[in-house]
Order: structure tokens, then sequence, then C-alpha cells
């Protein structure tokens, strides 16, 4: 798991990374996933050497060779593949023409990366190491059987199991020769402290854990109530309690068995929760504080000026964000189109003229959903981004009524005319 200097560090990187443009396609991204062999992306980048010799621009074909040259010599510093893999970007950042300067960046992903990536580009590809950086809501998971027990995590889609911890709760038949009273004492006595310990080793993993977001107790019969009541949990954890559900296995299926069980309570809290949200923004509404914002253009505006806290956007948005560029001059307009404007436009590119320099040139430049443009920017400047659903009558209305985007502000603020 990422702590969070890790990330705060990953997403200094990422940030500055991004910022770097090649003056032409000259920029090497290479991702070695966890558990790949270095030696055969060695031998990709040599092939790629190869390749680059065929490079028709004398100065794009140097710094090709030369980004290619740094990441071979700095991939023969590892013996083998860092335990996540590893991630080199390598080319010339140098923003004057005809000037070279090949700078290598090198870093080792603080989770393992699985994707294997060689690119050659104008800008390095960073959107994998963005996804490792991106916070998922975390639930805690535990099942708690009489002599055994399993601590583990739902991570989006992904099911971790930290711990397995087994008891010394003597079983149910008595060795001869003790009394009966004696040995239901006994157990009773461990099976209270094995519920003592649960407690310390899931304090231990979850207590400091950011992004939280609930706990659910799994188990067979009345053991997993037992422990919820005996209150052996930090009581902040206790209030992140969901649920408890009866389940039959344990270790990983069992937290899988789990998983499956919670989805009405994971369903559930997501609704609750957007409802919540969707209210905060009506009362905000309602009150002319001036701390709501709806529309793409308005939104956009206050997410530009850092005035958002939280970002509303509907998951039914089907829009996107183009840039028609113009081949000739560098021209280019960025307009907001749904998928039939889009091939309507397409249709008709060839005979579109520039408005500035009248050539025939016109083409779809960066073309990305809106969803993905509102989230980024509101993650640069530390909004709050919820996804709403159009399950909630809510819901529904910002879709209709807002067009599928509105925010809660920070500060009020003139919007754009
Ligand atoms: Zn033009």
């Amino acid at each position: 798991m990422m702590d969070s200097r890790s990330r705060h560090e990953l997403s200094k990187q990422i940030e500055f990374l991004s910022g770097i443009r090649g003056r032409h396609t000259e920029l090497v991204s290479v991702y070695v996933p966890a558990g790949y062999e270095i030696s055969k992306v060695m031998q990709q980048l040599k092939d790629e050497q190869g390749t680059a010799t065929n490079i028709k621009s004398k100065s794009t074909r140097k710094n090709v060779l030369g980004a290619l040259e740094r990441a071979v010599s700095h991939l023969r510093l590892f013996p083998n593949t860092p335990p996540n893999g590893l991630v080199i970007f390598s080319g010339n950042i140098s923003d004057k023409e005809g000037v070279s300067d090949i700078q290598l960046f090198s870093l080792e992903p603080p989770e393992p990366i699985s994707v294997r990536i060689y690119r050659c580009d104008q800008e390095f590809v960073i959107d994998p190491l963005k996804e490792l950086i991106e916070e998922k809501d975390i639930y805690a998971l535990l099942i708690i059987e009489r002599n055994e027990a399993t601590i583990g995590t739902l991570k989006g889609k992904n099911i971790e199991m930290l711990e397995h911890l087994t008891s010394g709760v003597p079983g149910k038949s008595r060795a001869g020769g003790q009394s009966s009273v004696r040995f239901a004492r006994l157990r009773e006595e461990a099976a209270k402290e094995f519920n003592e310990r649960i407690g310390e080793h899931f304090n231990r993993h979850f207590q400091e854990m950011e992004h939280l977001k609930g706990i659910i107790i799994g188990g067979p019969g009345m053991t997993k109530d037992k422990f919820v009541e005996g209150g052996h949990m930090h009581y902040e954890l206790q209030n992140k309690i969901l649920g408890t559900l009866d389940t039959v296995y344990t270790e990983e299926y069992g937290l899988r068995e789990l998983v499956e069980k919670a989805e009405d309570i994971l369903a559930d809290l997501a609704i609750t929760e957007e409802k919540k949200i969707m209210e905060r923004f009506f009362k905000e509404l309602i009150n002319e504080s001036g701390l709501a914002a709806y529309g793409e253009k308005e939104v956009r505006h206050f997410l530009t000026i850092g005035a958002v806290d939280t970002l509303l956007i509907s998951e039914d948005v089907e829009k996107y964000r183009v840039t028609i560029r113009c081949e000739n001059c560098g021209y280019g307009k960025e307009i907001t189109v749904d998928e039939n404007k889009l091939k309507e436009i397409e249709g008709k590119l060839s005979s579109m003229k520039c408005p500035d320099c009248e050539n025939l040139r016109m083409h779809i430049g960066e073309k990305v959903s809106l969803e993905k443009e509102f989230s980024e920017l509101a993650e640069s400047m530390n909004s709050e981004v919820a996804l709403i659903s159009t399950e909630t009558e809510e819901g529904r209305q910002l879709m209709l009524a807002f067009g599928g985007i509105a925010a809660i502000l920070r500060f009020s603020g003139e919007a754009p005319v």
C-alpha cells in the first residue's frame, strides 16, 4: 500500500514529467513491469536503435538514438528488475531548435506496475503512473472464525489478503482428565485473547490508513458478532463498520465471498453518498450563497481559478473536448461535442478553411472525454470529484436540469458571461 509521502512525491514527478514536450517525436518512455526480464527490454531497445537509424531528419535521428543509448546504459545498472518494476524516460528536453540536451529520468514505482510499454513520442507516457496515485476508496475486510481470522482490503476491484491469524483456542473435545468446567473456561479465555489479538492486528493495519471508507466483517455464526460487540477495534474504526455478513470460507476465498455478499451494502453506500452530495448542491443553490455553479462553461471557469470544492459530474455525460487544428499554421480551437456532432465535423474537415491562414488543412487534434478533462482539471486544483449516477432522482435531475455538470464552490465569484 502506498503511503501519502510516496504518493505526493510521485505526483510531483508526474507533474514535472507531463510538462516536458519534445520538439519532435523524440521522447522515449520505457515501462518494465514487475517480474519482467530486463535483458528482454534491453534487446528491444537495441532493435529500436536499429530502426531509428532510418529516421529522415538528422537532428531527430540523433536525439532518438541518444535517448535510446542513455536508456540502454541505464538498464545495464540493474542486474535484476526491481520488485515493483522500473520506469525510464529519456530524451531531448531542450526547447531550443538544434540544441540537444538529453536527460534521463528513472523511477521505481511505489506499487507494482503491470504494463510493458515502449514508446517514442513528443511527450512522455505517464498515464500508467497517474493510475497508481489515483485515490481509490479502500474497504477493510475481516473474516472471523473461532480458530482463525483473515484481514484484507478491497481497493477498486482488487482484493488483497494482508494477514491470516490462527488462534490457540482448543477444539471442542477436551483431553482426558480435565474437568469440563475448567476446560470450558480455558476455551473461553483463549477465545477472548484471540479476539483481542485480532483487534490489535486490525488496528495496526487500518488505524492510519487514508481513504478507508468502511469495514465489512464476515464469518460463520455468532463469533463475528461477539467480536463486534466486544469493542476490540479502535473506536474510530468501530464507527466505520458497515455491516456483518455470514460467510463460509476463510483466507482468499473467504475475502472474495465476503466482497460478493457485500455488494448491496456497497451499492447502498454509494447511493447514499451521491444523495448527500446532491443535497449539499441543492442547499447552496437555494441559499443563493453563490456557492453553487452549473453548466459546462461556468464550472470550467470556476475549476480553472481553483474555486471548486466539489465537482459533480453525471455518469451520463457523453461528450468530448476536441481541438480542431490547422496543420499549416497551428491555429487551434477547442470545442465540446457529442459523438454525432464529432462525426459531422470529421465529415466536413476536408472542406473547412482555416480562419487564420485560409488553407484547407484542418484536422482533429486532441480528443478527450469531457469527464476526463474536468476530472483532471479538478485534480490539478485539489478539488474533489463526485461521479453521480442516474440511479437516484437527484442524479437524474443533475443530468436533466443542469446538463450533468455542477459544482459546489469554495468561494463565490463572478461567472463568465
Ligand atoms: Zn491555418
